[in-house]
């Protein structure tokens, strides 16, 4: 199956209705689309009134389309938001993602939704598979889209909806999207009382959603249409308990709601700056601690950083949330200082580069616009970044309170830093982590690099093949190594020097005169990985209570529990050499746990970083 989706054929009525050629079926009826959006689903599901009183409310749609129906909420929200600190969610599903053109000319149709759907065009994601997640601050709107097959995406996806806007084409079309597998996971997808808008009133969707806990009443229909359904969860399904994806928000563990919610994020690189960011758009007061007197110091600091995709020929978990992370990171840093767009030629380094690097190309996990071939055999990754850290991460901090220089005393069971008490923490602090929770068995790597700050001015360039090397104006920078320091010990070396210059002979000749020519300065940072190489993203379990109660596990008898957590307790670090590609993707699913949003991750991602993946696997392995 290709990895990349594909892209609706349209047609256009004279009127301007689009069409889906291969579902043969209008996305909506020009002319009377918005009212039509307004009557079943807005109307349908009780709204405004609905989210009267309520600092976070959750939409969920079935087909996310040309995003009239997101608009048409978020021009409702801004009419109606219930205070200035509220938050509205809303979740959608597309497996066949409009090009953006195409979803411009349908929203033309409305002029009144023209500024909102500008900000939604702007952002308009490719047809790559995964999870976009997109936050308009003081909107306080959020979208989470997952993009692919429903059938797929919504087993995956974590959230409770408020209310659901059934929207897929009409059922007797559009099977997929109106299965019998739907009904029970739009109930375990949704909160108490959910309510639903749909505008079919087709028998198959009436018995499912009753069979699935919902009263459901026909009510009139808008236009020429006689009649549309609305639904009210009345008993909702209980999801089975998984360990390793842990529940919680932080009205559960401090009784504190939403709004003014305090949290202390313990680390000032790449990890705390981005999930400081992500609460702060969501809403939090964020407090960031570090124990240097300035931000970005470890691991983070170098002049220059790299942003660029990692692609993996298999369609693996880990390849997936790589491309999630990338595209993240890409949007997140876009409007930022300190972030230059470039291409990047990736060379390959040896036969096994070469035969991936074919694979890749033959089904590419990135779009054209996005991923080319170069004659060498090569891959030219473009709107890559060339990111400078000390005006990046202040940026991602902005609007938090900085507590530098200060070494931050933690108490984790009174949730309080240096006496102060916080409503959760977040653990940023990469291999200082070790001395608090020793089980993380995190190992550390040295990576130096060298740095020139004197070189004649030049276009930003970048080019990879196991080193890599920058240049953005007078600064060139290559590296890095990534050696094993069991000890800890932070120094540069002239082996490592060697290494980076061994490197660069592999790159263009033009880096190597250019390197030649002036004495870099050589800085060494350590790097925290993990046993499996992932990052860790999400709350900290209480280890001995884990242990004991997944005890069974090391005789191979899987326990269905779920794990038992240091409340308010989070913790985002073994980023590895990849930080700056780690950052934001993890920053938001730590901004959903720790608020309570969707999760910007399907399950299996959320799994595959969870903290508590590491007691279950020492447990399996004996090891623990
Ligand atoms: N709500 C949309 C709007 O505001 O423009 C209109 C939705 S349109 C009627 C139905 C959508 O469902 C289409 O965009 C279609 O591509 C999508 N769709 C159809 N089958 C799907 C599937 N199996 N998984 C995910 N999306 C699907």
């Amino acid at each position: 199956m290709a990895r990349l989706l594909s892209p609706p054929q349209i047609d256009w009525r004279d009127d301007g209705t689009p069409v889906a050629r291969a579902h043969d079926d209008v996305y909506f009826t020009a002319g009377d689309g918005l009212a039509e959006t307004r009557a079943v689903f807005l109307q349908g599901c009780g709204l405004p009134e609905a989210w009267a009183g309520r600092e976070v409310y959750t939409v969920a749609e079935t087909g996310f389309g040309t995003g009239l129906n997101f608009l048409a909420l978020w021009q409702l929200w801004e009419r109606h938001r219930p205070s200035p600190t509220a938050r509205l969610h809303f979740v959608s599903f597309e497996a066949f993602p409009l090009h953006a053109e195409d979803a411009a000319r349908a929203l033309d149709s409305w002029p009144e939704l023209e500024e909102l759907a500008a900000l939604l065009i702007s952002r308009w994601p490719g047809p790559v598979k995964g999870v976009r997640h997109m936050v308009w601050p003081e909107a306080g709107i959020s979208l989470t889209l997952h993009l692919g097959d429903i059938r797929e995406a919504l087993p995956a996806a974590r959230f409770r909806a408020d209310a659901w806007f059934l929207d897929g084409f009409s059922p007797a079309k559009n099977e997929d999207m109106w299965g019998e597998w739907i009904y029970p996971e739009l109930s375990l997808h949704s909160a108490p009382g959910a309510r639903l808008g749909t505008f079919t009133v087709a028998g198959a969707v009436r018995r499912g959603l009753a069979g699935a806990g919902f009263k459901v009443s026909r009510q009139p229909g808008h236009g020429r249409k006689r009649e549309r359904l609305e639904a009210t969860l009345e008993t909702p399904a209980q999801s089975p308990p998984d360990p390793r994806i842990v529940p919680g928000t932080v009205r559960e563990w401090s009784g504190n709601g939403q709004a003014n919610t305090r949290i202390a994020v313990i680390g000032g690189g790449i990890a705390g700056a981005s999930a400081a960011r992500a609460l702060l758009d969501a809403g939090a007061e964020v407090t960031v601690f570090d124990k240097a007197p300035e931000v970005a110091t470890g691991a983070s600091g170098n002049k220059l950083a790299l942003l660029m995709p990692r692609l993996d020929a298999g369609d693996t978990v880990q390849a997936r949330l790589l491309i999630d992370a990338y595209l993240a990171a890409r949007s997140a840093y876009e409007t930022l200082p300190g972030v230059t767009e470039t291409d990047v030629r990736q060379i390959p380094k040896d036969e096994t580069d070469r035969t991936r690097f074919t694979k890749l190309l033959a089904d590419p996990p990135l779009p054209l616009e996005d991923l080319e071939s170069t004659q060498n055999g090569g891959l030219l990754h473009k709107r890559a970044m060339i990111l400078r850290p000390a005006r990046l991460i202040p940026a991602l901090l902005d609007g938090a309170t900085l507590r530098l220089g200060e070494k931050a005393s933690l108490d984790m069971s009174n949730r309080t830093v240096n006496g102060e008490a916080f409503d959760a923490i977040i653990l940023a602090t990469a291999m200082d982590t070790t001395d608090q929770l020793p089980w993380l068995n995190l190992t550390a790597r040295l990576g130096q690099v060298e740095w020139v700050g004197d070189a004649a001015d030049a276009p930003p360039d970048a080019v990879t093949s196991g080193t890599y090397a920058l240049a953005e104006g007078t600064d060139r920078l290559w590296g890095a190594t990534f050696e094993p320091a069991p000890a800890g010990v932070i120094e540069v070396s002239e082996t490592a020097r060697a290494e980076n210059a061994q490197g660069l002979e592999a790159l263009s000749p033009w880096w190597i005169r250019d390197a030649r020519d002036h004495t870099p300065v050589s800085r060494a940072a350590l790097r925290a990985t993990t046993v499996d190489r992932l990052p860790l993203v999400g709350p900290v379990p209480d280890h001995a209570a884990t242990l004991d109660l997944f005890d069974g596990m090391k005789k191979g008898r899987p326990v269905n529990a779920d794990a038992p957590v240091l409340p308010g307790i989070f913790i985002v670090n073994g980023f590895g050499a990849r930080g700056f590609t780690w950052g934001p993707w993890a920053g938001g699913i730590l901004a959903a746990m720790i608020l309570g949003g969707p999760a910007p991750a399907p399950a299996d991602a959320l799994a595959a970083v969870s903290p508590v993946r590491l007691i279950l696997r020492a447990l399996k392995r004996g090891e623990a």
